[in-house]
């Protein structure tokens, strides 16, 4: 069954220019996705519209559907998106946390979508709500922090709170958009097995934007890479080749890659799945998913 279903969305914030440009995609549910591409390609903007942060331009053709119901289309966030976007978890690089309340408490308004706001802000929460919020962060390793402040977190703790939050909000689909971009390696690493261990275990869905590609390889069987607002590749992460990276970050690359991607000393450096063109990779998926790439951006 398909989780997240998006037809012909586009945007654009200014006139001229299309910050996502007829994106068509859908997720089956359990899937855990890597979103890449340059900074500017659209994967924020993206991510946003999934839980109607954003809304799209106008276009009778367009619609973002989660959990079975639509939360935008033809240009209109759904009346109902207060409630449908109960069921979307959003990690967001940074400032997940209020600085100020506990972790507890930040961790509890994930559920402020099921009750009355007024409630929330006067931190009226019941016994087994904290009980379930303890819960969570015992499930993302830091229950010894529930009466930190949220500004005494490390970096890495943040993000692991705010996937808390995702979880006593019950979220269906976990939308986490470059949450280890300012993480160090190890911090990197734990965030990344928590939203595995949560994909694996609970079935979320998880669809993360990642600025480092290796983590993509390794966490995310399928990519969806992005280009100037346009998906260029849709398929079997095993199946990026270091050309096709290289060329996607352009002058990014460099820093952004490692070493052993974006230069293959030899054929022996590559993993054997990698070809030297996406022509040949095309239809070979193993998901039985189609590989989709434009046309503009093969290799040469
Ligand atoms: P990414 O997350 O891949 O770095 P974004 O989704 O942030 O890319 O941006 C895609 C394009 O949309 C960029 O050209 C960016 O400048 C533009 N953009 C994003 N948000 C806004 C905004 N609020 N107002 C105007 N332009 C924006
Ligand atoms: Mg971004």
């Amino acid at each position: 069954m398909s989780i997240v279903s998006v037809q012909h969305l586009s945007k654009h914030f200014e006139r001229n220019n299309a910050a996502l440009d007829d994106v068509n995609f859908s997720v089956q549910s359990g899937e855990m996705i890597a979103l890449i591409g340059a900074s500017g390609s659209g994967k924020s903007t993206l991510l946003r519209h999934l839980s109607g942060l954003l809304e799209s331009d106008s276009n009778a053709l367009t619609s973002v559907d989660v959990c079975g119901e639509t939360i935008q289309s033809g240009g209109k966030v759904s009346s109902q998106a207060r409630h449908i976007r109960r069921k979307v978890g959003v990690v967001f690089q940074q400032f997940n946390l209020v600085p100020r309340l506990s972790v507890l408490t930040n961790v509890l308004l994930g559920n402020l979508g099921a009750m009355p706001y007024w409630l929330a802000a006067l931190g009226f929460f019941t016994k087994p709500q904290k009980q379930l919020a303890m819960q969570a962060l015992g499930r993302v390793g830091i229950k010894d922090k529930a009466l930190s402040r949220g500004a005494d977190l490390s970096g890495g703790q943040q993000q692991r709170a705010a996937i808390a939050r995702a979880l006593v909000q019950n979220a269906e689909v976990i939308a986490a958009d470059e949450p280890i971009a300012s993480l160090d390696p190890s911090a990197a690493r734990r965030v990344m097995d928590v939203l595995k261990e949560l994909n694996k275990n609970d079935g979320i869905t998880v669809l993360v934007s990642l600025h480092q590609v290796e983590y993509a390889l390794s966490y995310c069987a399928r990519t969806i890479a992005m280009r100037d607002g346009r998906i260029v590749y849709d398929g079997d992460s095993n199946s990026l080749t270091p050309d096709f990276l290289a060329e996607l970050y352009g002058d990014e690359s460099e820093d952004l890659l490692l070493p052993s991607l974006t230069k293959p000393k030899n054929e022996l450096a590559r993993p054997a799945v990698w070809s030297n063109s996406f022509s040949s990779n095309q239809g070979t998926l193993s998901s039985g998913r189609e590989s989709r790439l434009s046309e503009t951006t093969l290799p040469a």
